[in-house]
């Protein structure tokens, strides 16, 4: 099956205590995409500036992804951020964000696009996911993601966003914050609670799916009927976090559109191949780690993490 994805591609500049980078491929719809690819084939859409180098779109091209939707925009700017890490690498301060080419972009997505069976909506305006949204309603899993710019700035459209979809992957912060409620079932509980007015999309129940990322400490998963979660991969040398969230949601999502079917035993596996590809890329700057692995080091570090999860 396949997997569309829309959001940021970006040139990221980032500081960790491990070193610098200027200039790099990033961006969350990358990251998302790199990941997804190890299982599924996965359809990226978004625009890029002028200044979008060749050996860039060679590093999706050579994980199998889907480029067409790639929007160059003659005379723009690539979206770029800039973001620098504490020495734990917990914090992190978000330095510069420039919108470049996503001033303004308005998606057209191709038909084969629209023909994809699973949808993530990556981190962006929540207007865009909204409209993406809607050229794929036949769409039969549909993920989002966020941040908290956006429940700033932008949080009714967001929760229309949120009732549109069936799954939710956020940051557990971001999930507190979004509902106003301080422990991590209930602001789960309460986004499960949502769903729109039946006259407005008919057919459409809200979300039924809420995944709380939680960064070094794994992620965790809430249903109606159940609760999950997984610590992360236990690694002793951590250079760049960048991309992490989205390289997790690639994964399980991609797995996901591997298995066809959603049930609690493809989530919870799916959520586990998510760390499992998280904790690759977090071994190196940007998309290095993960642009260049095989399906067999995913397979090998997977038989790992469930020994040292057996008890
Ligand atoms: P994460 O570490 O999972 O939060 O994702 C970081 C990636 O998200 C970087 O590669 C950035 O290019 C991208 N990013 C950062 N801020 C934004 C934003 N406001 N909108 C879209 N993408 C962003």
């Amino acid at each position: 099956m396949s997997i569309t994805v829309v959001g940021s591609i970006a040139y990221d500049a980032v500081k960790t205590p491990f070193g610098e980078r200027e200039r790099m491929l990033g961006g969350a719809a990358v990251h998302f995409a790199l990941a997804a690819s190890f299982f599924a084939e996965v359809r990226v859409v978004g625009p890029v500036g002028d200044d979008f180098g060749e050996a860039e779109l060679d590093v999706l091209r050579s994980r199998g992804v889907n480029i067409s939707d790639i929007e160059r925009v003659a005379g723009g700017k690539t979206f770029f951020w800039r973001g620098e890490y504490g020495w734990d690498l917990n914090s992190r301060e978000t330095l510069d964000t420039q919108l470049g080419v996503f001033e303004g972009f308005q998606p057209k997505l191709s038909a084969t696009s629209r023909s994809s069976d699973v949808l993530f909506l990556a981190n962006i305006q929540p207007d865009l996911q909204r409209e993406v949204r809607t050229q794929l309603p036949g769409a039969r899993f549909v993920a989002l993601d966020s941040m908290n710019l956006w429940i700033d700035i932008a949080r009714d459209s967001l929760v229309q966003a949120i009732e549109s979809v069936d799954c939710v992957i956020l940051n557990d912060s971001e999930l507190r914050q979004l509902t106003g409620k301080p422990n991590l079932l209930a602001a789960a509980q309460e986004i499960l609670s949502w769903a729109p007015a039946d006259e407005e999309r008919p057919g459409v129940g809200g979300p039924q799916v809420i995944v709380a990322k939680q960064g070094e400490y794994g992620a965790a998963l809430v249903t109606r009927d159940g609760f999950f979660a997984l610590p992360a991969y236990p690694l002793e040398t951590v250079i760049d976090p960048t991309g992490a969230g989205d390289t997790f949601a690639g994964g399980m999502m991609g797995y996901l559109a591997r298995r066809g079917r959603v049930t609690s035993a493809t989530l919870r596996r799916g959520m586990a191949y998510g760390t499992v590809l998280a904790s690759f890329n977090v071994e190196d700057f940007g998309v290095r780690r993960v642009a260049s692995l095989t399906r067999p080091r995913v397979e090998a570090r997977l038989r790992e993490f469930r020994k040292i999860l057996k008890f």
